[in-house]
């Protein structure tokens, strides 16, 4: 896909795969596509999680396309972004695998015109938990969905559930806003239940040998649910207590909230999502099941 160089030039075809960056380049290769058009949104360092989005969109679009964007409005903090992978000719040799049509791989500027000035808000589903732990995070993430969705204009975008807050607040924006139908892919883990990530690229042999706690204490709480237990705080404790069995992990929620509203629980009556965020070292992670 790409000589020792680097990445190909602007507009330039790799193979069946187009790769463009200006605005100008995108509205012209996207008059070209044939229509459904899929988009898969990502911040780069492409692994099997973003593979299984492509290949959902392959099989229900005519045209797939992948946006690359480290998008700094999402990050609070400078460092993190610093030190966020990156390393664009392996997603583009990945992305023709996989069938993309057309990789899009913006400049900051493409995306954020001068005297940008617009910030897209999500209401209550953004504040708890990721939101409440990262804020204006979810600020940063619908603005620039709400930009890619209007310069690609595609009839799907899909999103992980791997994200789960990500994805429901994505989904409340695009049908609030009309601006496309949202699919919602499930989460790919490694065998030993580690959840896809990016930032896994982060951890340190050992840390990464103890993050596949994070899925078995998730996986405990749900044998709770499935066992009959529907008290959440009873639920909470049993994923809290397989957490603190790894002296490595440092837990920083754990959440039991309505499926659709993501208000914390007090009993499991209906479709609840079990999900928790915790660090390992620098590295901070997140996961989530759905019960029910
Ligand atoms: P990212 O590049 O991390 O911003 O992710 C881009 C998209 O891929 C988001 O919709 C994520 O939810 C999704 N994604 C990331 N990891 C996984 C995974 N392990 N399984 C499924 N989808 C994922």
């Amino acid at each position: 896909v790409t000589g020792e160089a680097g990445a190909p030039r602007d507009g330039a075809p790799a193979g069946d795969l187009l790769v463009v960056r200006s605005r100008r380049e995108l509205a012209g290769a996207l008059a070209r596509a044939p229509r459904p058009l899929g988009l898969v949104p990502t911040m780069g360092w492409l692994h099997a999680g973003h593979r299984s989005l492509v290949a959902r969109a392959r099989a229900e679009c005519a045209s797939v396309a992948v946006s690359i964007f480290v998008n700094p409005r999402q990050f609070g903090d400078p460092a993190d972004i610093a030190q966020y992978p990156r390393n664009e000719a392996r997603d583009l040799a990945i992305c023709a695998e996989e069938g993309v049509d057309l990789v899009w791989a913006p400049a900051a500027e493409d995306v954020y015109l001068p005297g940008f000035d617009t910030l897209v808000s999500v209401g209550s589903i953004a504040r708890p938990l990721e939101g409440a732990a990262r804020p204006g995070h979810f600020d940063g993430v619908a603005t620039v969905v709400a930009v890619l969705l209007g310069l690609v204009r595609p009839d799907r975008a899909y999103f992980g559930m791997k994200d789960a807050q990500q994805l429901r607040v994505v989904a409340r924006m695009a049908t609030d806003l009309a601006l496309t139908t949202v699919v919602a892919c499930p989460t790919v883990r490694e065998r030993d239940g580690l959840a896809m990530s990016s930032r896994n690229v982060h951890l340190s042999p050992q840390e990464r040998a103890a993050a596949p706690v994070l899925h078995r204490a998730l996986a405990a709480g749900r044998a709770r649910w499935e066992a009959g237990e529907r008290d959440a705080e009873t639920i909470r404790t049993a994923v809290r207590e397989v957490v603190a069995t790894e002296p490595l992990a440092r837990l920083e929620y754990v959440s039991l909230a309505d499926d659709a509203t993501l208000a914390e629980l007090r009993r499991v009556d209906g479709p609840a999502l079990l999900s928790l965020a915790a660090r390992f070292g620098t590295t901070r992670l997140i996961d989530n099941l759905v019960l029910g």
